[in-house]
């Protein structure tokens, strides 16, 4: 018999109409025989209104009783999904993270995933139920219920896939598949038939929220066949896969964007050896994750230091910045809110210079200021003003060849 996991996402569960029709789905599964345990998040928004309720009352949530509260979004759907299947006559059973036997470590709201216990579930499987699980959960070795983090279900998916030794793990979604970028915002954006879980590792990391970034790493590691599909449309989604058949040969394979980015500059702090240190495990200490980060000599012998944050972490940052003004000794600090960060991605930049040199051409063609940069083997990032973010990825999206338009002149030009 073969194992299967699926994940269905919020919109997908957005209403009861959704809700049923997904059990329609389970039960078109269980129907072929196969061993079926299905992911769900939280219907449509509601995490987000859990999160408004909490803000509602404190600036800052106690993160123990924030996942407490987080948890339930996800509880709602597997019940609701189980009544459905029931109301179709499939046997089947809800589990919650620690039901499912997910175990975490001790942190809260962006908990990694330490052990899964299955035997509860290959049980409930070996009974021949479908299998509900509550996505983006589990529990701490102390018994304290944890969240996986902002879109964490797919995680979850995965995670079982891998434990369960699945054959594939199908993550239904408002999309079709991984597109060449995120397609509600770039018009151009076309839909890709494989992608490598490095290049998808990437773009996840970089912003492409159509993938938890540690779904990617769990899908690699433990060689998982994960497809990303449309819950609405029976059409053919993305395969994300160890190798990706190279399409036309294209050096990017796709592009992401961030948003609420914030550089902070320190000027002139003494050229020390502990400079460095000191000044990123003050931020690092209070959990305040840093991005880019550049030192610059100045001409009188002290150093310049600009990193970038997420925006949300600005006023902590500044805080731990003038508190520590004596020991840090920096003359001036500024800051420069309102940008995002723009990144090209694909494992043909490995053997092909001057990719970044081509994506900053295109940038200054569009007169987008570039605030800062990083690169790595296989992506280039540039930071840049939020206002031309979208004008910019559509750009670079047009110039290395991703837009269907380019496609059918590079396919035309090769026939020629
Ligand atoms: P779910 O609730 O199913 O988990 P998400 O909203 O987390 O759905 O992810 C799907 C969304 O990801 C899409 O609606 C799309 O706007 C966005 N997205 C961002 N980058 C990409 C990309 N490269 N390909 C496809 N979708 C993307
Ligand atoms: N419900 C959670 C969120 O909105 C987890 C998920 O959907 O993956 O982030
Ligand atoms: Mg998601």
């Amino acid at each position: 018999m073969t194992t299967i996991v699926q994940k269905f996402g919020g919109t997908s569960v957005g209403d009861t109409d959704k809700i049923k029709r997904v059990a329609k789905r389970i039960k078109e599964r269980m129907d072929q025989g196969d061993r079926v345990v299905t992911v769900v998040s939280a219907m449509g928004k509601s995490t987000d209104k859990l999160v408004e309720l909490a803000d509602e009352i404190t600036d800052a949530p106690d993160p123990r009783e924030m996942d407490m509260l987080l948890t339930t979004g996800e509880q709602v759907t597997i019940s609701l999904v189980v009544m459905a299947l029931k109301e179709l006559g499939v046997d089947a059973v809800s589990l919650t993270g620690w039901q499912a036997g997910i175990t975490t470590e001790e942190v809260h709201q962006d908990a990694r995933i330490t052990d899964i216990d299955t035997s509860t579930l290959e049980g409930h499987l070996n009974d021949g139920k479908a299998v509900l699980v509550a996505g983006f959960q589990g529990v701490s070795e102390d018994g304290n219920i944890t969240t996986l983090g902002r879109g964490g279900s797919d995680t979850t998916a995965v995670a079982l896939a891998a434990a369960l030794e699945a054959e594939s793990c199908s993550i239904f979604t408002d999309v079709t598949g991984v597109y060449t970028s995120d397609p509600r915002f770039v018009k151009k954006a076309r839909q890709l038939g494989s992608i490598s879980y490095d290049e998808m590792l990437e773009l996840a990391h970089l912003g492409a929220g159509v993938l938890h970034p540690r779904a990617v790493e769990f899908a690699k590691n433990y060689n998982v066949k994960l497809v990303v599909r449309s819950s609405m449309e029976n059409v053919e989604g993305t395969i994300v896969e160890e190798e990706a058949t190279m399409e036309q040969n294209l050096t990017v394979r796709g592009l992401a964007f961030e948003k609420n980015m914030t550089k902070v500059t320190l000027e002139r702090l003494p050229n020390h050896y502990d400079t460095m240190s000191n000044l990123f495990k003050l931020l690092a200490d209070e959990g305040i994750n840093v991005d880019i980060i550049i030192q610059q000599m100045t001409s009188d012998h002290g150093v310049n230091v600009s990193f970038s944050i997420d925006s949300s972490h600005l006023g902590k940052a500044l805080d731990l910045i003038h508190n520590a003004r004596e020991t840090l000794c920096y003359s001036e600090v500024r800051q420069e809110s309102s940008l995002s960060k723009v990144s090209i991605v694909g494992s043909g930049m490995i053997s092909n210079p001057g990719v970044a040199a081509d994506m900053f051409k295109v940038l200054a063609d569009e007169e987008v200021a570039i605030k800062m940069v990083s690169t790595s083997e296989i992506a280039v990032s540039a930071v840049v003003p939020e206002a031309d973010m979208i004008r910019a990825s559509e750009a670079l999206h047009t110039h290395f060849g991703l837009d269907e338009k380019e496609q059918e002149k590079i396919e035309l030009a090769k026939q020629a």
